[in-house]
Formats: C-alpha cells, sequence, structure tokens
C-alpha cells in the first residue's frame, strides 16, 4: 500500500486486535481467505441485478460466485433448494431487516419485536431506527422474575395486537429460544414469524444452538459475527404461494439497493465452506463452553448474571447491582465505567442496559460480554477463567462513590 496514512492506521490497528482480550460478542477474527476475497478484484464490477438476470454485460464470473454463495448457505443450514430461497445480497444486517420489511409488511404495520432495553435490536421496529418510522413497533419485553421470554405473556400479546409480523433473535438474550412456542404464537396472531439470528447463526451452523429454519417463515443473518464472516448479511425465505422470497428480493434490488458487493458476497461464500466443516463445528461448541465458564467464574465471585448464566456466546453482567456492593465485594459500578475500566487493562466490552433497567441507556447497570472472538484466537476454559479473575479483580478496585 502506497499511502502512508492509512496504512500506518491499519497496521496500528491490526496490532491493537492482537494485543486486546476481545469480549464484544459481535464481533470475530476472519480467516486470511476471507480478508483475500474481500480485497479482490471483485469489487471493481457492477453487478445489478440477480444472477442470470444482470443489467450489465460481462457477469458469467460474477453469478457464479453469487451461486456458490447461495448454495453453500443453503447447505449450511441443510435447507432444500425447493424449499428455501436466500438472497446474499443485503449489505449488513439492518439493510436486510429493512428489506424484509419493506417486501412483506403494507406500510404503517405493526412489527413484534422485542424493545431494545431487553435485548432486541433497533432494526425491530424502534423509534429511532427507519424500521419504527415506517412501521410501527409492538414491543416486547421479558419477564421480571425469571429474566426469560414468557411466553403465555407474549400469546396473549400477540393475539391482542395482530402484528403482521413477529421478530425473534436478539443482541442481548443469552438463552435458548424456544422457536416452535414462537411459531405456534406467530399461527395464533396470523403473523409472519421473522427470526433474526444475526448474533446466532454461527451456533446454529455448528450445532451447538437449535436451528429456527423448521419453524420461522424468515430467517435474516449477519454473517460477521458467530459465523465468522465478512460484514454482509443475508435473507431465507420460505418458497411456497405467499411468494416471500419474490416479495424480498425485489426489496432488497430495485427496492432498496444497487449493484451487489461482489467482492463481500465471494467473501461470504468462503466463510460459509468455512463453517461448513468439523473444525467449526468443535469452534461453537467451545464458544458456549468458554463462555460458560466465564459466567460460572464470574458469579462465583458474587457477580450477578443476568438469567443466572447462559446457553449461547454471550453473557450480561449486572456489574451496578442496584448500587449494592455484596459481601464478596461485588456490585457498584455503573456499565460505562466498567468498560472503561476494563479497556484501560486491555479487555474490550460494551456497556449494556439489562433488562428493567434503571439506569439510562448512555451509562447503563451492566455489560455485555462474548466469548466468539477469542475462541477465534484458541481461547479455552482455563483462559476464561484467568480472564473472569482478571475482570473482577479491575472492577472490584473501581470508585465507589457516584
Ligand atoms: C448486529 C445485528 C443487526 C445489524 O447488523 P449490522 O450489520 O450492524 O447492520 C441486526 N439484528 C441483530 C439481532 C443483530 O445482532
Amino acid at each position: 500500500m502506497k499511502d502512508p496514512q492509512i496504512k500506518k492506521l491499519i497496521l496500528a490497528e491490526k496490532k491493537r486486535q492482537k494485543q486486546v482480550v476481545n469480549l464484544i460478542a459481535s464481533e470475530n477474527y476472519v480467516s486470511n481467505d476471507v480478508l483475500e476475497a474481500l480485497g479482490s478484484e471483485l469489487t471493481n464490477k457492477y453487478a445489478e441485478g440477480y444472477p442470470g438476470k444482470r443489467y450489465y454485460g460481462g457477469n458469467e464470473i460474477t453469478d457464479k460466485i453469487e451461486r456458490l454463495a447461495i448454495e453453500r448457505a443453503l447447505k449450511l443450514f441443510k435447507l432444500k433448494p425447493d424449499e428455501w430461497h436466500v438472497n446474499v445480497q443485503p449489505l449488513s444486517g439492518s439493510p436486510a431487516n429493512l428489506a424484509v420489511y419493506t417486501g412483506v409488511v403494507p406500510p404503517g404495520g405493526k412489527i413484534m419485536g422485542m424493545s431494545l432495553d431487553h435485548g432486541g435490536h433497533l432494526t425491530h421496529g424502534h423509534k429511532v431506527s427507519a424500521t419504527g418510522k415506517f412501521w410501527s413497533q409492538v414491543p416486547y419485553g421479558i419477564d421480571s422474575v425469571t429474566e426469560t421470554l414468557n411466553y403465555d405473556q407474549l400469546l396473549e400479546q400477540a393475539v391482542n395486537e395482530k402484528p403482521a409480523i413477529l421478530v425473534a433473535g436478539f443482541t442481548a438474550y443469552p438463552r435458548i429460544i424456544d422457536w416452535a412456542k414462537l411459531r405456534e404464537i406467530a399461527s395464533a396472531a396470523g403473523a409472519l414469524l421473522m427470526v433474526d439470528m444475526s448474533h446466532l447463526s454461527g451456533l446454529v451452523a455448528g450445532g451447538a444452538y437449535p436451528s429456527p429454519f423448521p419453524y420461522a417463515d424468515i430467517v435474516t443473518t449477519t454473517t460477521h459475527k458467530t459465523l465468522r464472516g465478512p460484514r454482509s448479511a443475508m435473507i431465507f425465505a420460505k418458497k411456497d404461494s405467499r411468494e416471500l422470497d419474490k416479495k424480498i428480493d425485489k426489496a432488497v434490488f430495485p427496492g432498496l439497493q444497487g449493484g451487489p458487493h461482489i467482492n463481500q458476497i465471494a467473501a461470504v461464500a468462503v466463510a460459509l465452506r468455512e463453517a461448513d466443516a468439523p473444525a467449526f463445528r468443535r469452534y461453537a461448541a467451545q464458544i458456549v463452553k468458554n463462555v460458560q465458564t466465564l459466567a460460572g467464574e464470574l458469579k462465583s465471585r458474587g457477580w450477578r448474571i443476568i438469567s443466572g448464566g447462559t446457553d449461547s456466546h454471550l453473557i450480561l453482567v449486572d456489574t451496578w447491582m442496584s448500587g449494592l456492593v455484596n459481601e464478596a465485594g461485588a456490585g457498584g459500578v455503573p456499565g460505562k465505567l466498567a468498560s472503561e475500566l476494563l479497556e484501560k487493562e486491555g479487555i474490550i466490552v460494551n456497556k449494556n442496559a439489562i433488562p428493567f433497567d434503571s439506569r439510562p441507556p448512555a451509562d447503563p447497570s451492566g455489560i455485555r460480554l462474548g466469548s466468539a472472538a477469542e475462541t477465534t484466537r484458541g481461547a479455552k476454559e482455563k483462559d476464561m477463567k484467568k480472564i473472569a479473575a482478571r475482570i473482577d479483580v479491575i472492577l472490584k478496585k473501581a470508585p465507589k462513590k457516584h
């Protein structure tokens, strides 16, 4: 690279990534093959349209690349091409969700999505997102006692509200989601069931988390979280007389996007192949073991874990604990301070609201910790024990006056 400033900054970021302990639940480290596809000449090509139906000439190779990505996506999630369709063109997770609603929810229609402070995503109809401006959100939450989904409550709410679409799959919900129950709820309410498995897709691919495909009408996912691919997204749709697949394709292009990023699609194809291997199954299982070790170790040192633990790749830790410091010396640390103190010691996390948070979103009561990135770097249970011990020491040294 001849640009000295950008070159220096890329090297600095590369070094930073090597030096820190990365517990950001939505991040991961891609392979060199994924990087190579991303940084290839494929970025030069315009390929508006879909394979076999492009608006520009010179697309016989890009057609092959996109078709390969589609084939690999269906194979990885064990889907039959006559039952499921996949669109691999969405530029990222948020545009993918926007495309689904654009395609299948009438303007102003109701999106039933989890509220942000309980672990939902902005694009599940939150009012600051376009998805909450063009459609109206029916927000749902989790149970205040169990801190998990209450399916009976959800059923009642859905039947009363009759949303056009029920959205499940969250950014800060550590437990197994009962997809079959959500299917029943969506059907009882006459709603489509959309699962946004952005956080979970690597675990689903690796057999470490239940697949939503037997139950959902539509599945969206980013490709850069547990799936360990480039920043991108995919939309899967059931193929039947409702023509969800065709409506969603039209919403992606020409509805919302122009030319697809073929270099990115090629990189997704590379990641999908990598995920379709025994080593990735072991990786997915290790992610869960690692974060469960982290949860157990923090819990034994007095820290409160939301819902008591985790079945996935992430945990939510209540660092504030209503401002109280318990006998173990844990608590009384607001989320923002917790994440700042940890960063000073090279442990990168994000501050996060906990369900029913009494503190403001900019300085909430907790932090979110995930194990996917460190597991990619080879971390095992013993490493997670060390990380938990470091987190405990750092947070217990925090000033307790606020
Ligand atoms: C990360 C995420 C998104 C958005 O993905 P971007 O690529 O950041 O736009 C959407 N939904 C869920 C559940 C996510 O976790």
